[in-house]
């Protein structure tokens, strides 16, 4: 059986995507799975660079297949903020709570139909063909809402306690793993992605 890293050190991604690939007849290793300890910097400014940024510096130390993410939220009432900086908003140590508790505090006076967001994905996958050399692929998917106007839901991680899927009138924090997976950012990046990854998985 082929092997995968994918490239995050974020357990719920890791989480979501092992899940996901299951279906696949191939092993999916995590940087810490792999025993990568790369200290990576996400120099980019758009998920697309950040997201190809992780799968080639994983590549060049590995020489094995990679798949990458960069994801993260971009809510209308901050200008598309705090998006690629999404896990670095308010400090990357800072609880999500605080950072959920704090978005709503700042949008409290906006009105629903200025209360717009999405989640989007970026993934990479990088593969050597039969002589070799690295070829990257890029899908990405995205997932419309509204920021909520309380914190709901125990599942998921990040921001998805806020993001109000407003068609259902709940959060991705109230979806289960498949739920979530079925219609979110990550989920549809990766449906984008399984033709390049089976292609790979099951030529010689
Ligand atoms: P990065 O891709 O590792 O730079 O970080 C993405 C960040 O975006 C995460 O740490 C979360 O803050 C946020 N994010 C991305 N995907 C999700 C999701 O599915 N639910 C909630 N928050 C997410």
């Amino acid at each position: 059986m082929k092997t995968l890293i994918f490239a995050t050190g974020n357990a719920h991604k890791a989480y979501e995507v092992k899940k996901m690939l299951a279906e696949l007849p191939v092993r999916v290793l995590t940087l810490k799975d792999a025993g990568l300890d790369l200290d990576i910097e996400e120099t980019g400014k758009t998920f697309r660079e950040n997201s190809l940024i992780k799968a080639r510096a994983v590549y060049a130390a590995s020489k094995q297949a990679v798949l990458a993410d960069d994801s993260g939220i971009e809510i209308d009432a901050f200008g598309g903020a705090p998006g690629v900086y999404s896990s670095r908003f308010m400090g990357e140590d800072t609880p999500y709570p605080v950072k959920c508790a704090a978005i709503l505090e700042r949008m409290k006076d906006v009105p629903d139909e200025e209360r717009g967001a999405d989640f989007r994905c970026v993934m990479s996958f990088i593969a050597p063909d039969a002589e070799g050399r690295p070829q990257e692929f890029v899908e990405e998917g995205a997932v419309y809402g509204r920021i909520a106007h309380a914190p709901a839901g125990e599942n998921g991680f990040g921001y998805d306690p806020v993001f109000l899927l407003p068609e259902r009138g709940v959060t991705t924090a109230e979806l289960s793993d498949e739920e979530k997976n079925a219609i979110s950012h990550r989920g549809l990046a990766l449906q984008a992605m399984k033709p390049h990854l089976v292609r790979w998985i099951t030529e010689e």
